[in-house]
């Protein structure tokens, strides 16, 4: 096993390597801006070292000062979390060249899953079901026209270097084609200077169900079912859970199977998720993530696995310590992220935590960096904390969460709380019944400022 590693993020996140690596013997080292020289990943790490000033482009996305925090401390490998340079292959390779691990997918996978019309060919060939839509990049708006006579309206068009959401447009009809093609070419163009669009038949009413996987990349994989996250605010996840309250056993398979093959087929290492929209009992793939996701603990909840163990184990070449077989569900488990965001507009609010107390008791699990008197830093992300309940069943997951934000104090700073004891009022989030629109619409009646 690594003696140490080096955690190249913050927050809880961090938080979260340091405890997996601390109950493997490992020693670990925090890396952090100056913002952050009071944060609690610094407190609990064995080791700090203070790489930069606040701003993420000058610390936590620095390449030459991660490198040479590995080389001061001695670490021999890099955990990089989810966000910041966990899907940057070309961090992946520098750090290889120096000869240190990096624990996650190899830079060629990363770069691969990262250009979303090479992802989707390499999906498409590896027998994963995709949106019905161009082969890859449509040139001019004679084509799209074409393309879209053929495949049926509403469709979307999208950019090819796209995320978070941005560069996408839906044309409902024929007449709205040109209008949503030329707009998603000039904003792809202005946010990711590559003007490049594919164009896909647009779902009305999916849901977005993910499936976890995991390589030893070695041509070893194994899934752990699926994750719904449909309750989406701006195309940012809200409230996740496991399983999925409308996918089936037989259905879970059947995904599952596909996904497992296929990231077994390209020798995958580590923990992937292959996102889908589900809809009327299909699965279209969108995106593959090459990194542990936020959301990472529901599925642990329901299939008692370490994930974060599981990737530093696989990063050192040892084999997984599960098989397929060995991984069955118990139970059911939900997360809210709690942000430190003012409602109805979301917006960010920074500031010092007064008074902080944990929810706890059986089946919670508080996966947050804060404490009495922490002063949030402004420079970077509102999520503060992540609140994670088990329980035998949706119905009893659902009233434990109830509970624990009832337990649970933020004072000081507004955060989204008060949006999860609204929503756990509503009929549809007590039966599940939700899509990808249904937390907007609902914003929209019920929060508007
Ligand atoms: P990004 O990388 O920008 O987040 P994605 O391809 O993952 O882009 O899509 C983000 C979201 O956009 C999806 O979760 C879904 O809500 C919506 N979306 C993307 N493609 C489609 C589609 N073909 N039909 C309906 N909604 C879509």
């Amino acid at each position: 096993m690594f003696d140490k590693i080096l955690v190249a993020n913050r927050g809880e996140i961090a938080l979260r390597v340091i405890r997996a690596a601390r109950e493997m013997g490992i020693r670990s080292v925090a890396v952090h801006s100056t913002a952050d020289a009071d944060a609690m990943h610094v407190r609990m790490a064995d080791e700090s070292v203070c790489i930069g000033p606040p701003p993420g482009s000058d610390s936590y996305l620095s390449i030459p000062s991660i490198i040479a925090a590995c080389e001061v401390t001695g670490a021999q490998a890099i955990h990089p979390g989810y966000g910041f340079l966990s899907e940057n292959a070309n961090f992946v390779q520098i750090v290889e060249d120096h000869d240190l691990t990096f624990i996650g997918p190899t830079a060629e996978h990363i770069r691969i899953m990262g250009d979303k019309i090479t992802a989707k060919d390499t999906m498409k060939d590896l027998g994963v079901p995709c949106v019905p839509g161009s082969d890859g990049g449509v040139p001019n708006v004679d084509a799209a026209r074409k393309l879209c006579d053929e495949i049926g309206y509403p469709v979307i068009v999208k950019a090819t270097a796209g995320g978070g959401g941005r560069g996408m447009k839906v044309a409902q009809d024929a007449a709205g084609l040109e209008r949503a093609f030329l707009t998603a070419r000039s904003e792809a163009k202005a946010a990711f200077g590559n003007d490049e669009v594919y164009i896909e038949k647009y779902l009305t009413t999916p849901r977005h169900i993910e499936i976890q996987v995991f390589g030893d990349g070695k041509g070893k994989a194994v899934h752990l079912g699926e994750r719904d996250c449909s309750l989406q605010r701006r195309h940012q996840k809200v409230l996740e859970e496991a399983p999925g309250p409308a996918i089936s056993e037989e259905e879970r398979e059947r995904i599952g199977k596909i996904c497992a093959d296929a990231v077994a087929r390209i020798n995958y290492a580590g923990a992937g998720t292959i996102e889908f929209l589900y809809e009327n009992g299909e699965f279209y793939f969108i995106e593959m993530n090459t990194r542990l996701q936020v959301e990472h603990p529901v599925t642990e909840a329901i299939f008692d696995v370490d994930l974060v163990q599981e990737q530093i184990r696989v990063a050192e070449g040892y084999p997984m310590s599960f098989t397929q077989e060995d991984l069955k569900i118990n139970g059911h488990a939900i997360e809210v992220r709690i942000n430190a965001e003012k409602l109805p507009e979301f917006s960010p609010r920074p500031g010092t935590i007064t008074q902080f107390h944990a929810p706890g008791g059986l089946g919670v699990r508080m996966d947050s960096a804060l404490y009495d008197g922490y002063k949030i830093p402004p420079y970077y992300d509102s999520l503060i904390a992540k609140l994670i309940v088990h329980g035998r069943d949706r119905q009893s997951a659902l009233a434990r969460l109830n509970r624990a934000l009832g337990e649970l104090i933020v004072d000081g700073v507004d955060t989204t709380v008060p949006l999860f004891h609204a929503l756990l009022q509503e009929e549809d989030i007590q039966t599940g019944a939700y899509n990808i629109h249904w937390l907007e619409k609902w914003l929209e009646t019920n929060l508007r400022g």
